[in-house]
């Protein structure tokens, strides 16, 4: 077992999913919404020290960036990945995507994104919860 997966493990002790319904509305509602809280508790210390001149700390911006890894690990529990594989498919994406190092040109082709991905490949059909229970 790797690293990531051992950590993925570990952060799932303290979480709170329904194994019987790990993709419930209110449950991946509310570690979105963490993810991003936590990924905005360290964008804000970078603010006050790029914008307000305050001291950049390091140890505080890893903490909060290990909140975010925690959460990171915890949708991917929901969503059915190790995070060893959701790792593996950004590597992958990325090698695709930059096979000599970032680029603007190769930000903008996009190599790795068919046409067939951004729209066929996506379920399209709303979750049931989003008409109260009664999805057509
Ligand atoms: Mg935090």
């Amino acid at each position: 077992m790797t690293a990531l997966n051992e950590y993925q493990l570990a952060a799932l002790r303290t979480a709170s999913i329904d194994n019987e319904r790990p993709l419930d509305a209110l449950g991946l509602a509310r570690d979105a919404l963490g993810l991003t809280g936590e990924a905005g508790e360290c964008a804000d210390l970078v603010k006050k020290h790029v914008g307000h001149g305050h001291a950049l700390d390091k140890e505080k911006a890893a903490k909060e960036l290990g909140d975010t890894l925690w959460y990171v690990a915890v949708i991917a529990a929901r969503l059915g990945y190790t995070l060893e594989t959701v790792a593996q498919m950004n590597v992958d994406k990325l090698r695709k995507r930059y096979p000599e190092g970032f680029s603007s040109a190769a930000s903008i082709a996009r190599v790795d994104v068919a046409p067939a991905e951004t729209a066929d490949s996506v379920d399209s059909k709303p979750p049931s919860y989003f008409f109260g229970g009664d999805a057509p």
